[in-house]
């Protein structure tokens, strides 16, 4: 690895031609590591409150380098995003988590979750007829539109008018659109009004001091009410103890995600016994 500063593998360039080189390097071995099938993906419940059953996972991708060992997404998601590569990234991500949701669901019936969640990038929902491809993959891989949920950024659907456009087709299909991070964007409120959201998934930042007085339960609480006055499901990110999981019911929340409850796993189980049970 050459020289440069930055803990990542992909540390950050000192000049502009250093950062030119680099992202030629990282296009290069992005696609080569596409073509060699050396990304998987990794599922993590979300859960009913208070009890921790499974009601869905979200599909997180994970790059397994051949001498390099795992390279986490936050290293090279945007690195794809930069150049592209995240569009034919994504097609593969959608549709091997489309696949399995559907594997389960045979396999397990009515044990398997219900909702599959993909994460979808600034510039996969850019990208014009992005809506067919989602309904293509749906129709592929036999997954009713009702199993699919979206996760975009409020940064993503600021990313033009195809953004906005894609957002109201796949709400007509009936696939779901969760708001990612919410809270941590602009424009969060007014983005509501005029984009057809079902889940806003409330930021981990909000939850990591919820079970002490101060801003962060106050901004947690505003949430749930946004959310419930609107009709919109909310699911808490990043719980991490019983006690947050606990507060967070307490305020009116019904569904979380977070290393309390399960981390993502290649294999989540799906067994009948509540994992991470709270207040029992
Ligand atoms: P995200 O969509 O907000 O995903 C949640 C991240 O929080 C995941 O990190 C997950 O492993 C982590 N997490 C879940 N519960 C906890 C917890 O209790 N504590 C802590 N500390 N972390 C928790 P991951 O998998 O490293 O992904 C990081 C980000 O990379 C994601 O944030 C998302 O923005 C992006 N990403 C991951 N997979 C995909 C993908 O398939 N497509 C796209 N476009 N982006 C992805
Ligand atoms: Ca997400
Ligand atoms: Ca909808
Ligand atoms: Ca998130």
């Amino acid at each position: 690895v050459a020289k440069g500063s930055g803990n990542g593998y992909f540390r950050y360039a000192e000049n502009l031609d250093e950062e030119a080189d680099e992202q030629a390097r990282i296009g290069a071995e992005l696609r080569v590591a596409l073509d060699a099938g050396q990304f998987r993906m990794v599922y993590q419940p979300i859960v009913e409150l208070p009890h921790g059953r499974i009601r869905g996972v979200e599909a997180l991708v994970r790059w397994e380098h051949p001498t390099r060992g795992f390279v986490p997404p936050d290293q090279f998601i945007p690195a794809a995003e930069r150049n592209g590569l995240i569009v034919e990234l994504g097609d593969w991500i959608l549709r091997t988590a489309c696949e399995q949701a559907v594997a389960w669901h045979t396999e397990l019936g009515e044990h398997a979750p219900y909702k599959m969640s993909v994460n979808v990038s600034a510039r996969q929902l850019a990208q014009p007829g992005f809506s067919r491809v989602v309904s293509a993959t749906l129709a592929q891989t036999g997954l009713a539109a009702d199993r699919l949920t979206l996760e975009v950024t409020e940064t993503a659907v600021f990313g033009g008018s195809h953004a906005v456009q894609a957002l109201n087709e796949l709400n007509e299909l009936g696939v779901s659109i969760a708001l990612d991070d919410f809270g941590t964007g602009h424009s969060s409120l007014g983005l509501l009004q005029t984009v057809p959201v079902d889940i806003l998934k409330v930021d981990k930042s909000f939850v990591d001091n919820i079970t002490m007085a101060g801003r962060h339960a106050v901004i947690a609480t505003a949430l749930i009410q946004v959310s419930t006055g609107l009709g919109l499901t909310a699911i808490a990110e990043g719980v991490e103890t019983a006690e947050q999981a606990a507060e967070l019911h307490r305020l009116g929340y019904r569904l979380a995600q977070g290393y309390h409850f399960g981390k993502p796993s290649a294999t989540p189980d799906f067994g009948v016994t509540p994992i991470g049970a709270v207040g029992q």
